[in-house]
């Protein structure tokens, strides 16, 4: 079950996303120099588009090592990579919503 505010981000545009969590300053830390930073991270997938798609929120989704999913698309863990790429393609985002149970939602 998604939270009413997981609901709204998977209906947004990613690039609002992107400014929102930029302006929170709420977004995972930069791995190493290689990676651009989230909110850019987010800005270069609306651009591209890549394939492979969730088939829940349409993003595409883009691997970015996190302790949790901070936006749809995003897949923050090996395990959740295996996921999107050989399993069901839902993005960990998705995944980690659509498996959680009702009740979790009150205790958040
Ligand atoms: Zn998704």
């Amino acid at each position: 079950m998604f939270t009413n505010e997981e609901q709204a981000l998977i209906n947004q545009s990613l690039l609002i996303t992107a400014d929102q969590l930029e302006a929170s300053g709420q977004y995972p830390p930069q791995p190493e120099p290689a990676y651009p930073t989230f909110p850019d991270a987010l800005r270069e997938v609306h651009e591209k588009q890549p394939d492979p798609k969730c088939p829940n929120c349409h993003v595409s989704g883009y691997f970015y090592p996190a302790d949790k999913a901070y936006a749809p698309g995003h897949v923050y863990s090996e395990e959740g990579l295996a996921e999107f790429t050989r399993y069901s393609r839902y993005c960990e985002f998705c995944f980690d919503g659509l498996m959680r149970e009702p009740e979790d939602e009150e205790q958040e």
